[in-house]
């Protein structure tokens, strides 16, 4: 018995969305680059490796993860490199995407021995939350005006257009990349490769994943240009979860479960979108707000049903704890850092790396 609190990455579930993206790229001419913002457990990179294309990146450390780690193509992209970082961001990337014009310019000799692109823009995006908008008002993601492009367009043979968000809708995907064309057709037109970044959930269950592939195929027939994809949370959706242990039970006019684990700690974005965690099969008669062990007033995973009222020692299992959750895992209130543990495709169980209190204490000092 591996000691929870601990996320548990099934390989099997993996693979499912391995062998979607598989059967686009096979389909679609589109090469996909895993986004190590959403997802960087290296451990399963081996089996990941052979159905993605390589990486993208955020920073950085990213970018040398990408390369040391996954390896195949290497994307650098970042809102703003430091003089004190480009070297090294050179040094392990294939291509460098700049967030905008001022750092292309700033950067364009040191990185002139790889290829370069431009972020652009499409102040359109399907985005309903503020905080992670990339077209929201005065967005600093990206060059929009189309007359200041231009005059760059010797330095640079391609583009990244990252306008999706959990966006699930194929019509919606198929609108947004006819404005993107309407507005940047001339530009596309002259570019080798565009990346239109990530956002797109079709490893969804019902994504009609035939008529994107045969969209990106058009798109990329019409611009001449070879398309790449980003998926982050696509790449991972539904393969891991978050197991934890009741410690505690109580009745304060609900019956609460506290368990060994924290959403601030361990799914900080459930808190940030103020979503609930999600637990399944969430059947039976007995209803708990399961909270987590921080002193948090709001550290809370939700309310699920249950076939037994929960007693001390029980385990539970939260879903889909595998995008944006390890990678933002942290040490607040010196909770106990889950454990990672990966099951294999023949179904065994191991434990790839446990935190114990000297990772606590490394994490300041
Ligand atoms: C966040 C991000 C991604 C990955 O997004 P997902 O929603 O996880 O697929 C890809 N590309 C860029 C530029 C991003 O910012």
């Amino acid at each position: 018995m591996i000691q929870t609190p601990y996320y548990l990455i099934d390989k099997s579930k993996l693979l499912q969305n391995m062998e979607k993206i598989a059967f686009l790229r096979e389909k679609s001419g589109a090469k996909a680059l895993l986004a190590l913002k959403c997802f960087a457990t290296w451990s399963v990179f081996d089996l990941m490796r052979e159905y993605m294309d390589g990486t993208t990146s955020s920073s950085l450390y990213e970018v040398r993860l990408g390369r040391e780690k996954f390896g195949k193509e290497t994307h650098a992209y970042s809102v703003a490199y430091g003089d004190n970082e480009i070297d090294e961001v050179v040094s392990h990337a294939d291509k460098i995407i700049f967030n905008s014009i001022g750092q292309l310019e700033r950067f364009a000799d040191k990185a002139s021995g790889i290829t370069r692109g431009l972020r652009l823009n499409p102040q359109v995006s399907s985005s309903s939350f503020d905080l992670a908008d990339p077209a929201r008002p005065f967005s600093r993601l990206g060059e929009w005006d189309l007359r200041k492009v231009e005059p760059v367009m010797d330095r640079i043979s391609g583009f990244m257009i990252h306008n999706n968000c959990e966006n699930s809708d194929f019509d919606l995907f198929d609108k947004m990349l006819g404005e993107i064309e309407s507005r940047f057709g001339p530009l596309l037109k002259r570019a080798e490769w565009v990346s239109l970044g990530g956002g797109i959930h079709f490893t969804g269950e019902n994504y009609p994943i035939e008529r994107f592939a045969e969209r990106l195929k058009k798109f990329s027939g019409d611009y001449g240009v070879q398309v790449y994809l980003e998926p982050g949370e696509a790449s991972i959706t539904k393969s891991t979860t978050l197991e934890v242990t009741v410690l505690d039970t109580l009745y304060n006019g609900k019956d609460l479960a506290i368990v060994d684990s924290s959403i601030e700690a361990h799914m900080l974005d459930l808190l940030i979108y103020r979503e609930k965690a999600k637990i399944a099969p969430n059947e039976g008669p007995h209803s708990y707000m399961i909270c987590g062990k921080s002193c948090l007033a709001g550290d809370v995973f939700g309310e699920f049903q249950f076939p037994q009222p929960l007693k001390i020692g029980d385990r539970i299992s939260v879903q889909d704890a595998a995008g944006y959750t390890m990678v933002k895992k942290n040490w607040f209130n010196g909770v106990k850092m889950p454990s990672i543990a990966i099951k294999e495709l023949d179904g065994s169980i191991r434990t790839v790396r446990e935190f114990d209190y000297s990772d606590f204490e490394q994490n300041l000092s």
